[in-house]
C-alpha cells in the first residue's frame, strides 16, 4: 500500500523543455511568473533517444534555476535520472524533482534515484514509462515510497507506439485511470506537450486531461520555440500558453442534484452493459460448440476467411451506426481473441 501526501501548487507547472542559457531561462521564468505560474520546470540533464543531440547544460544550469527562485519566488523542478543528478539538485535547493519516462522504464535507475533520495522529503513527480506498462509505473512509486518519499505524484505524458499516430505519444487514458484505482489519492498531472508532440494539438489535449480529472498540467513553454535546442515542435510561446490557460474549462464537483439528474441515464447504461455481458456469455457458449465441431471434424480453430468476412460485416454495420471504426475493430479483435482462447481451452480440456 503506497500512502501519498498531497503536493502543493502542482496544478500548473510550466517552463522550457531544456534550460539552455541563463537569458532563456530568466526570460521564460519572468513571463510565466507574471501569469501566476507557481512551479517552473526546466530540464538540466536531457535524456536523448539518439546520441549527438543537446544533452542539457548540466550543473551550471542549476544556478539559473536558483536565480529563478530568488527573483520570481516560483518553485523550481528538474529531471533526475541517477544519484549524481539527485545529489547536485538537492545541493542546489531544487524544490521538486521529476523522473523521466525513459528512466521509469529502468528499475535499476529508479532504485538508484530512490536510494539517493532516502532521508529527504522532497516531492517527486514520476512520469509514466515510455512503454504502456502500468506495473513499471507502479513499481517506481513503490521504490520511492520504500525509500521514505511521501509526497509523490504521477505525470501522464503518453506512451510510445511503433505506428505513426496523430499524437507523438498515445494518451491511453485508461492507464492513468487504472493507476488512480491502484494508488488511491495519488495526484495525476498531465503533460500534454510530450503527448501531442505538436504545439497546435496541446490545448485540446490539455482540456481533455481536465475532462479526465487531471489534477494538474505540466506544459513546455519557450520564449522562442523555433530556436529551442530540444522538443522544438511542441513548445508553446508564453503568449500561446496564456491563451491556452485562459481557454481551459475547470469542472466543478458533482452535487447530489447532478447525481439525481444523471441516475436515469446511468441505470439505462447499466442495463445495456448487463445485457452485453449476457450476450457475450451466450456467444462464447455457442463458439464452444463450434470449437467442438472443429475438433471432432479435424478443422483448424482459426478460419481466416470467416474472420475476415465477419470483420467486414461489423465494420460496415459500425459505420452505418456512426461508431468509431478503430473502436469496432479493437472490440471485435478482443471478442474474437477470447473466442479462440475458449476453443483452445475446450480442445485441451482446460
Ligand atoms: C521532459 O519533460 O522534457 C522530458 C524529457 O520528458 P519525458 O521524460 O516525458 O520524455
Ligand atoms: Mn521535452
Amino acid at each position: 500500500m503506497i500512502a501519498t501526501e498531497k503536493i502543493e501548487n502542482c496544478s500548473l507547472i510550466a517552463g522550457p523543455c531544456s534550460a539552455e542559457s541563463e537569458a532563456q531561462v530568466m526570460e521564460c521564468a519572468r513571463s510565466l511568473a507574471r501569469m501566476g505560474v507557481k512551479v517552473f520546470r526546466a530540464g538540466v540533464w536531457k535524456p536523448r533517444t539518439r546520441p549527438g543531440n543537446f544533452e542539457g547544460a548540466g550543473v551550471p544550469a542549476l544556478e539559473w534555476l536558483k536565480e529563478v527562485k530568488a527573483e520570481t519566488g516560483m518553485a523550481v523542478t528538474t529531471e533526475v535520472a541517477n544519484a549524481r543528478h539527485v545529489e547536485a539538485a538537492l545541493r542546489a535547493g531544487i524544490d521538486m524533482l521529476w523522473i523521466g519516462a525513459r528512466t521509469t522504464t529502468s528499475p535499476f535507475a529508479v532504485q538508484e534515484v530512490a536510494d539517493a533520495l532516502r532521508g529527504t522529503d522532497i516531492p517527486i513527480l514520476v512520469k509514466n514509462p515510455i512503454n504502456a506498462e502500468l506495473e513499471l509505473w507502479i513499481g517506481a512509486f513503490e521504490r520511492l515510497s520504500n525509500a521514505g518519499i511521501r509526497r509523490l505524484a504521477a505525470i501522464h505524458r503518453g506512451f510510445s507506439s511503433y505506428y505513426e499516430r496523430i499524437y507523438r505519444y498515445s494518451p491511453e487514458w485508461q492507464i492513468p485511470i487504472e493507476l488512480r484505482r491502484r494508488i488511491p489519492g495519488l495526484q495525476v498531472i498531465c503533460d500534454p506537450s510530450h503527448m501531442a508532440g505538436r504545439s497546435d494539438l496541446i490545448p485540446h489535449l490539455a482540456q481533455m486531461a481536465l475532462d479526465m480529472k487531471a489534477d494538474g498540467l505540466f506544459i513546455e513553454v519557450h520564449p522562442n520555440p523555433c530556436e529551442a535546442l530540444s522538443d522544438r515542435n511542441q513548445q508553446l510561446t508564453p503568449a500561446q500558453f496564456k491563451s491556452l490557460t485562459e481557454g481551459l474549462v475547470y469542472h466543478r464537483e458533482a452535487a447530489p442534484s447532478d447525481t439525481a439528474n444523471l441516475e436515469p441515464y446511468r441505470s439505462k447504461v447499466q442495463d445495456i452493459d448487463l445485457k452485453i455481458i449476457q450476450d457475450l456469455a451466450e456467444r462464447f457458449r455457442i463458439t464452444g460448440g463450434i470449437g467442438e465441431y472443429k475438433n471432432t471434424h479435424n478443422l483448424a480453430i482459426l478460419q481466416p476467411d470467416r474472420y475476415n468476412a465477419i470483420s467486414g460485416i461489423l465494420a460496415e454495420k459500425g459505420k452505418e451506426l456512426g461508431l468509431d471504426e478503430n473502436f469496432i475493430q479493437l472490440l471485435f479483435e478482443t471478442i474474437h481473441a477470447e473466442s479462440i482462447k475458449c476453443q483452445i481451452n475446450k480442445k485441451n480440456n482446460i
